[in-house]
């Protein structure tokens, strides 16, 4: 599985562009796109499934700004990322508001991906397995073993989010069998600074489901080489 988060990214006509190139992606591997909110009315490949980067976590009404998670249902969204770094940090996302969010994408019939995962500092102070299983524990409390069987994980490290940086692939295996403890049924992913040549590291991982792309996802030609590399493994 390849998610591809396009973050803020592509205007009306460069989206369009884009998608023109994806068009040419052999569905090899479950590939989903997640545009930025204001494309998504622009999706129109077959060959790929659609995501969101984000839902609003009320269900509709009185909220400048948010689209609902009955609206991107509308556009026939399958995916969502949530509680990515990103939206955690300058939105001031809290672990509320993305159990809300989690709440509403799943009565819609859409599944959360969701992003989890230690800061620089907190790997530096070997504070990653109590933050990974804190935020495990934090996530199933709120919400049904049903609920959370239907979710899927990407372990993102912060410092490793459009870094270049990436962890070893020791600290990957610890790291991912701390989430597959507490996931047991779920699909586990890895993002953070994949690119055409450290793919094969993680491909060496024995626990992952697949794999998050930020920058590489803007990039149709790096594309197609990542998923060339994946079918030939
Ligand atoms: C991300 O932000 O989810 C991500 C994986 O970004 P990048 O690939 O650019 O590090």
């Amino acid at each position: 599985m390849l998610v591809l988060n396009n973050k803020c990214n592509f205007t009306k006509n460069e989206f369009i562009d884009y998608q023109k190139e994806l068009q040419e992606i052999a569905a090899t591997a479950d590939v989903i796109l997640c545009p930025t909110a204001i494309n998504i009315s622009n999706f129109n490949l077959t060959n790929i499934s659609l995501g969101a980067q984000d839902v609003s976590k009320f269900s509709k009404g009185a909220h400048t700004g948010e689209i609902s998670a009955s609206q991107l249902a509308s556009y026939n969204v399958k995916y969502c990322i949530v509680g990515h770094s990103e939206r955690r940090t300058s939105f001031h996302e809290t672990e509320n508001d993305i159990n809300l969010k989690i709440k509403n994408l799943l009565e819609n019939n859409i599944i959360p991906i969701v992003c989890l995962g230690e800061t620089l500092l907190e790997k530096q102070e070997n504070l990653t397995s109590e933050k990974l299983t804190n935020a495990a524990k934090k996530l199933k409390n709120n919400l049904t073993k049903e609920e959370v069987n239907k979710l899927i994980i990407a372990y993102e490290p912060l410092w490793a989010i459009g870094s270049g940086l990436i962890p070893n692939i020791t600290e990957l295996e610890q790291n991912l069998s701390i989430l597959k403890q507490n996931f047991p049924h779920n699909k586990i992913l890895y993002g953070g600074s994949i690119d055409t040549n450290n793919i094969k590291i993680f491909q060496e991982s024995t626990l992952l489901d697949g794999y998050l792309l930020g920058g590489l996802s803007l990039n149709p030609t790096s594309l197609k080489k990542i998923l060339k590399i994946l079918k030939n493994n």
